[in-house]
């Protein structure tokens, strides 16, 4: 493990660092670094002699590697390394009205799931609080440059968040008693870990759910997403439906449309009876594949991502398109690789 950065500590720790200051000074620092997203160099109410010791005690936790800006503008992709020479990746999308940051919770994935460029890579190691905590920060900086705020956060990168959720909880706290975030405006994905379903729900803050299905029997589920061995569907959709009986809080599945596999009128009808089984309704977000290196099949053309979704529309499920944003990261833990941009159109922006 190495040494803790700048968002790993908490106010107990800092307030360690700034023995000896006035009191007011663990404010003063606590605010410019969670609510101000300044850097310890920016604390102007600080003694300078101060923030060169916050700089230097407090060491950021990602270095920057590429930053990429979609030709719209709308999406902004980070390549990080870490500590130890990890890479991860943190999209910020701007839509209209909001700005949501997708952040990595883990440096790679064990999850194997065969569509996923992650996945394909293996897992390297768990992310720490500060590290995924950090992401957000920086996101919501560069959101600042362009004169927006980050209003959501998204738990969907590289990596099984359930598979970290000691870290990722603590950030969600972090998020929301220090940046302001409501958790209504937070969502936690997961490919299918049950005990980790169970824990959140166990919480005390209702964060959404958002659950990777891409399949909706446990034979294609099995092939396409190994854990589902482990997890089988029934076992699973009963932790979501006690997970909305306990949080009254929004559900969705996200679904990648991967040609010829999982598009088919029979894959709509028993998606759909997954979804109306629920108590509340989950919504259901459909993503056309980005292709992968490693695995063979495309993507559902567009005139057939429209047929299953006017499908399950008329099967009563609620259901959403996602626009292409180039990385498809609404989607998908998952498809992101490090230091492989899948399908990302660059507007040639590199800091
Ligand atoms: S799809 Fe998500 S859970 Fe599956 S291997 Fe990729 S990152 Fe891991």
């Amino acid at each position: 493990m190495s040494a803790p950065t700048r968002f790993d500590v908490d106010r107990e720790q800092l307030a360690a660092i700034l023995d000896g200051e006035p009191r007011y000074r663990l404010d003063q620092v606590w605010s410019g670094l969670y609510q101000q997203l300044q850097a310890p160099a920016e604390l102007t109410n600080v003694p300078k002699a101060l923030r060169a010791r916050l700089e230097e005690v407090l060491p950021e936790a990602l270095t920057p590697v590429t930053e990429q800006m979609s030709d719209r503008g709308d999406t902004v992709k980070f390549l990080w390394e870490l500590a130890g020479g990890s890479r991860i990746e943190t999209v910020l999308m701007l839509y209209p009205g909001r700005a949501t940051v997708c952040v990595s919770t883990q440096a790679g994935c064990a999850m194997a799931c065969g569509f996923c460029a992650t996945g394909q890579a293996g897992f390297t190691r768990q992310l720490s609080t500060g590290e995924i905590v950090e992401q957000v920060v920086r996101a919501a900086r560069r959101a600042r440059d362009l004169d927006r705020r980050v209003s959501n956060v998204v738990f969907m990168g590289m990596g099984e968040p359930l598979a970290n959720d000691t870290a990722v909880w603590s950030t969600v706290e972090r998020l929301h008693a220090d940046v302001g975030m409501s958790a209504r405006h937070l969502t936690i994905s997961t490919v299918g870990i049950v005990p980790g379903i169970r824990r959140l729900a166990e919480r005390p803050l209702p964060v959404n759910l958002a659950v990777s299905l891409h399949a909706a029997n446990d034979r294609l589920r099995d092939e396409l997403v190994p854990i589902n061995k482990r997890y089988p569907l029934a076992e699973l959709t009963a932790a979501c439906a006690d997970y909305l009986r306990a949080r009254g809080r929004r559900l969705s599945f996200e679904w990648a449309l991967i040609d010829g596999v999982n598009d088919r009128p029979s894959d709509a009808a028993e998606l759909a009876a997954i979804a109306r089984r629920l108590p509340l309704h989950a919504h259901v977000n459909l993503i056309p594949l980005n292709p992968t290196p490693g695995w063979p099949t495309r993507g559902t053309p567009p005139d057939r991502v429209e047929g299953f979704r006017g499908r399950l529309e008329d099967l009563g499920v609620n259901v959403t398109v996602r626009r292409n944003r180039g990385t498809d990261i609404d989607a998908a833990c998952g498809q992101l690789a490090a230091g492989q941009p899948v399908t990302l159109t660059l507007g040639g922006r590199r800091p």
